[in-house]
């Protein structure tokens, strides 16, 4: 299955003159080199594909801190030559200390990289929706679409209508209501498709062959992934130019754990921080944990899974990016660990009660994961510990709603309140 598509050059949209050019492609595995392409698998070994980058002059610390607060500051680490035309202002989200939550762990300290807030749809998508529709523009592909489990789905729609671009976005026909409205309305071809993701993501790829479609996740996904990596630079940026020791990150198709290590061995061969590199932790949810079984078995190849979890923008049951996932966490010295259903619930109720970020499942997954692993001592007294909080939770109140406590009504009387204030003391 090779999701190469090169448009011939007659059928090709006039590329503007405000275009950014991607740079060339190279295989990971053969290391074969190709002129830039909507192509994410090496022609020759099927391999997967990434940018080369042509590094002479880096800016200094100094430099960027002079930049814009988009994620477009950390150009020269990002697969253009030019200036974005489209999706200028995503990225560059706060990273908020949680010391109540540090207190929690019995580590040293806590920060959030609050994605929840993401501009524009509130999910860590929008990073890699931005790097993916740029190298869409650039290669002259004027309909965009992705597969998706939620949170990419409102990502591309919401980029696509600000670039008035029509998008056809395909996801598991049961997904949850908001993450239907909050894509619906911003006026894209929504298609539910009854089967799980990864029937849906099959379907991605031959679609990819038979229209002229730049599928950021399928034949886009060498740059759609290197979006991923702007989580990692603004971590470092934002912590003053250092690495926190431990950074703990939900896995979906594996693309965010791959692109954080890359980013920070990219940001330490630049100078820009020194000392030792963070371990990173990847965590799902026990009802679909392909990766961290793969991580956790050290088995040649990943068994793929049939999802069953309230974690749906994590249920990916065979994701793409297995190998260089499980590479990165490993070569950092981290691990992974699922949680149920149960602690992810407990995971965003922890978060909020203690930090006032309130996630979505995702999150809750990540905060459960932080809990077991400072229980099971891989996390230390000593360490320095970023959560990647990657979605929003009001995309998923269901998974919540019936685990809180029933809200008293009153007349509206004085001697009401002082009745339930009395029932708290
Ligand atoms: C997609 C997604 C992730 C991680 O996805 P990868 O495919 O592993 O990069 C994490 N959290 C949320 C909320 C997501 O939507
Ligand atoms: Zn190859």
């Amino acid at each position: 299955m090779t999701t190469a598509l090169r448009p011939a050059p007659d059928e090709r949209v006039a590329r503007t003159s405000r275009a950014p050019t991607p740079h060339q492609l190279f295989c990971l595995r053969c290391q074969l080199t190709f002129d830039a392409a909507p192509q994410a698998l090496c022609s020759t070994c099927l391999g997967p594909v990434q940018p080369v980058y042509a590094h002479d002059a880096l800016p200094s610390r100094e430099q960027l801190e002079r930049r814009p607060r988009t994620l477009w500051r950390y150009a020269e680490w990002l697969p253009f030559a030019e200036p974005p035309v489209v999706a200028q202002h995503v990225g560059f989200t706060p990273l908020v200390e949680a010391p109540r939550l540090a207190h929690e762990l019995g580590v040293a300290r806590v920060w959030i990289k609050n994605d929840s807030v993401s501009h524009p749809s509130l999910s860590f998508k929008d990073r890699v929706v931005a790097t993916a529709l740029n190298a869409a523009h650039a290669f002259g592909l004027t309909t965009v679409g992705c597969a998706s489990t939620g949170n990419l789905a409102n990502a591309v729609a919401a980029a696509a209508a600000a670039a008035g671009l029509p998008a056809w976005i395909f996801v598991p026909a049961d997904l949850e209501p908001a993450k239907i409205v909050g894509t619906t309305v911003y006026g894209p071809h929504l298609v539910r498709v009854r089967g799980t993701y990864d029937d849906v993501n099959r379907l991605c790829s031959q679609l990819a062959d038979r229209f002229e479609w730049g599928i950021v996740n399928v034949n886009l996904r060498a740059y759609y992934g290197e979006g991923s990596k702007t989580v990692g630079f603004e971590i470092v940026d934002q912590l003053g130019w250092r690495f926190p020791s431990a950074v703990i990150a939900p896995m979906a198709g594996g693309s965010l754990v791959t692109k954080l290590h890359k980013a920070f061995a990219e940001f330490a061969r630049a100078g820009l921080a020194d000392g030792a590199q963070p371990r990173i932790y990847g965590a799902q949810a026990n009802g679909c944990a392909p990766l961290v079984r793969f991580v956790q078995s050290n088995s040649r190849a990943l068994t793929p899974e049939r999802p069953h979890t309230i974690a749906r923008s994590l249920a990916i049951g065979n994701p793409a990016d297995a190998l260089t996932a499980r590479a990165a966490i490993q070569q950092s010295g981290g691990w992974a660990h699922a949680v149920t259903d149960d602690e992810l619930v407990v995971g965003i109720r922890r978060l909020a009660e203690t930090s006032g970020v309130f996630t979505e499942t995702a999150g809750g997954v990540t905060v459960a994961a932080a809990y077991a692993l400072a229980q099971q001592g891989r996390l230390t007294p000593s360490d320095e510990v970023v959560l990647c909080i990657t979605g929003n939770g009001l995309k998923t109140t269901d998974a919540v709603a019936s685990a809180l406590e029933a809200v008293p009504e009153i007349a509206p009387r004085l001697s009401a309140v002082e009745a339930l204030v009395a029932a708290t003391t």
